[in-house]
């Protein structure tokens, strides 16, 4: 279940406790905006948090929400994500090291929260003479469910098409 990963995503608490651990001050208007962030279950865009602010809070301005978001980046309380269609989108973050599965037609995403790949990383660096390596590998493919739906979709446009070509009408 996707559950048990999104169930380590910093709650408000968290993140208020990254910022006060970092020396940041939460003013008002980070506060707005960071509990804004807890209403995605998902990713979302810069686009996304700003018409949703400007729903409930339409004094704060775009520069505001986007600082807003560059700080909470640098404090490590979102993540951003690289997708293949070329748009970076954010994600409350979650502790520990740990990577994403993303699925690109709902959105899904799920943390992986062991390494797969540090065997191979280590492996890479300790032959390069490299040390205190850090990486960050994100997965992009189509989830269980995404793929069901499109295996369906397709069964029914060809049934439609057989139906149409009449020869195989006598098979139910
Ligand atoms: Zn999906
Ligand atoms: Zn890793």
């Amino acid at each position: 279940m996707a559950s048990d990963g999104r169930s380590k995503r910093f709650s408000y608490e968290d993140m208020t406790a990254l910022l006060a651990e970092k020396g940041c001050r939460l003013t008002e208007q980070r506060n707005i905006i960071l509990k804004s962030l807890l209403s995605f279950p998902l990713t979302f865009s810069p686009m996304d948090l700003e018409k949703r602010l400007m729903k409930t809070d339409p004094a704060l301005g775009r520069a505001t929400i986007f600082r807003a978001i560059d700080l909470f980046l640098e404090m490590g309380i979102l993540e951003k994500i690289h997708r293949e269609s070329g748009d970076d989108v954010y994600l409350v973050g979650s502790v520990g090291h740990h990577h994403h599965l993303i699925c690109r037609v709902c959105g899904e995403i799920r943390d992986i929260n062991f390494c797969p790949f540090e065997e191979g990383i280590h492996e890479i660096m300790r032959k390069e003479g490299y040390s205190e390596g850090y990486h960050r590998i994100e997965i992009e493919g189509i989830c269980g469910v995404c793929k069901k739906v499109s295996e369906k979709t397709q069964d029914e446009a060809e049934g439609g098409l057989r139906s149409h070509g009449g020869k195989v009408r006598q098979l139910h």
